[in-house]
């Protein structure tokens, strides 16, 4: 479709919008005089689902109502509250109701999920990531490779971008696994990459992981509630995600986990035990020896958060109202107005100069756009930020903006454009 830079053909598309509705479930941070700012960083911290108040309230009364009764007797009963979160959570990453949990926080899941596969030898013992991945990735299989006493330098194996590029290609990708197939324990890579925004290709990951022996893991941080994927059909071994980005259930919230119907219906699958992923009819008899409940639900080690797990649920209820394919539907089309308009403006604009550093294809980015900015980057975000945009700035000079198809318009991007025009050059 061609573009127009008008306000009136921002609103023609925000009235075409099957999603329009959506934007009224959330609360809308504002300024000092009570203005609503520009978010765009649902990428980061997504915004407050009107209904996640409602939905913890109902558990603190239950609480107050129950005390420990609420575990059985609740609106929504403790014992089995994560039961709750894995339908709608199963189809925002296209797996099986059992292949999914939520519990814990990422970093721990990923943790507890290398502890289940990453299981190093002497000879295969590597593992490949993304150059640059999130410091939290990167300290945790920092870790993991040494708590199995190797050393991060030898064992790890980080993939760069070419020369003058940005974003990594496929083609090296693979062509790494390859190279390292006989030392390879696991490739573990995010699925949208937090800096450049690039969507990686799960499925041939896997594929080539799997046929050098490899395990296939990947961090969904900036992949969940974003782009629609399909974890179960593309093998992939096992993935984790958090709750509060593109999935909009506040800081620091619970995390999701995925792990293939080969593995979490196998009860020989090794990992750390706790509890609650104790065989469910058997959980409250407190006896030696632990018997894990099948599938993911066998991952959980303490009881359910239910706080924290009450306003995801309630979160996740708008995702499954709206579909993650209409979802993102709209969010190719909306993240291609974004990069239309800022170009448009750096074209008209002889003070702007920037590189769009994400994936030009819609198929390998999702709803963020990461812009290296060639001069005066944080003069030019300061700029953003005074006029009322809450976007992020990376050092040493990128911006990223991430328009969320539940809640931001076309309209929002105009008014970014008109912002950025207005910048001093
Ligand atoms: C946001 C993010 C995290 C954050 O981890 P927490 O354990 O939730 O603090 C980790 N990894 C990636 C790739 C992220 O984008």
């Amino acid at each position: 479709m061609t573009f127009q830079y008008s306000r009136g053909f921002a609103h023609q598309l925000d009235e075409h919008d099957v999603l329009k509705d959506f934007r009224q479930w959330f609360h809308f941070p504002t300024n000092v005089s009570g203005e609503t700012l520009l978010y765009f960083c649902g990428n980061s911290l997504g915004l407050q689902p009107r209904t996640a108040k409602q939905a913890l309230d109902s558990e603190l009364e239950d609480w107050a109502k129950f005390g420990v009764e609420g575990h059985f007797h609740g609106k929504k009963p403790w014992f089995h509250y994560h039961k709750f979160l894995s339908a709608h959570s199963a189809e925002i990453v296209g797996a099986k109701e059992h292949e999914v949990v939520v519990m814990n926080q990422l970093t721990v899941n990923l943790h507890l999920l290398m502890v289940s596969f990453y299981r190093p030898t002497q000879q295969k013992y590597k593992i490949i990531m993304e150059a640059g991945a999130f410091p939290s990735d990167m300290y945790a299989v920092e870790s993991q490779v040494k708590f199995h006493g190797f050393n991060y330098d030898d064992a790890v194996i980080e993939i760069k971008p070419r020369n003058g590029e940005h974003t990594l290609r496929t083609e090296d990708i693979l062509a790494c696994i390859e190279d390292h197939k006989n030392e390879l324990a696991l490739v573990f890579f995010s699925g949208v990459q937090y800096y450049t925004g690039q969507l990686f290709d799960i499925k041939s990951i896997t594929a080539k992981a799997h046929q050098v022996g490899a395990l296939a893991g990947f961090d969904l941080a900036h992949t969940a509630g974003n782009v629609d994927i399909q974890l179960h059909d593309w093998h992939v071994d096992f993935a984790a995600w958090c709750s509060y980005k593109y999935l909009n259930s506040g800081p620091g919230n619970v995390s999701g986990i995925y792990i293939h119907e080969k593995h979490c219906m196998n009860e020989k699958t090794p990992r750390f035990a706790g509890w609650w992923g104790h065989k469910e009819d058997q959980r409250f008899l407190m006896k030696r020896g632990f018997i894990p409940e099948p599938g993911a639900a066998g991952w959980q080690m303490s009881n359910a958060p239910v706080f924290g797990m009450a306003v995801h649920a309630a979160s996740l209820e708008i995702f499954h109202k709206a579909g993650i394919t209409k979802i993102r539907e709209k969010s190719k089309k909306l993240t291609a107005y974004l990069e239309y308009v800022i170009n448009h403006v750096q074209e008209h604009h002889a003070g702007i100069s920037f590189e769009i550093i994400t994936p030009k294809n819609p198929d390998e980015r999702g709803a963020q756009l990461s812009i290296l900015i060639k001069e005066n980057g944080k003069a030019l975000f300061d700029h953003l930020t005074a006029k009322g945009v809450i976007a992020d700035w990376r050092e040493p000079n990128v911006i990223r903006l991430a328009p969320a198809p539940l809640y931001n318009r076309y309209d929002d991007i105009f008014a970014l454009g008109e912002i950025l025009k207005s910048f001093p050059s």
